[in-house]
């Protein structure tokens, strides 16, 4: 790939990841398997192509099975507010910490 090329191609890699993501939400319930196939498609490209996800998108999926993280639906969510962390517990066991930041507090 061209050097010039190179940042239309990041743009329609981002568009493409999005698309996936949608996708995938909009399976999740009623096809599961289909949905995890969109994540893992869209993990594959931002792999190939040495593109890199941003944390909120990073954040929406369950690395070990490709599960869309819908909170209430497949995934536990904890707040661990003491640490600043939001747990998330996958079904397929993996939990996954998201860091929300401490709240300045002195005891
Ligand atoms: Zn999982």
């Amino acid at each position: 790939m061209r050097r010039s090329n190179q940042s239309l191609l990041s743009k329609i890699i981002k568009e493409r990841i999005d698309k996936l993501f949608e996708l995938a939400e909009e399976n999740i319930k009623k096809h599961p398997e289909r949905s995890r196939r969109y994540i893992s498609l869209a993990r594959k490209l931002s792999t190939r192509y040495n593109f890199r996800m941003n944390k909120k998108i990073k954040n929406r999926f369950c690395k070990k099975c490709d599960s869309l993280f819908i909170p209430g639906y497949n995934v536990k969510v904890k707040l661990n507010s003491r640490e600043g962390i939001v747990e998330y517990h996958c079904n397929c066991g993996v939990v996954k910490n998201i860091h929300i930041g401490k709240k300045a507090k002195k005891a």
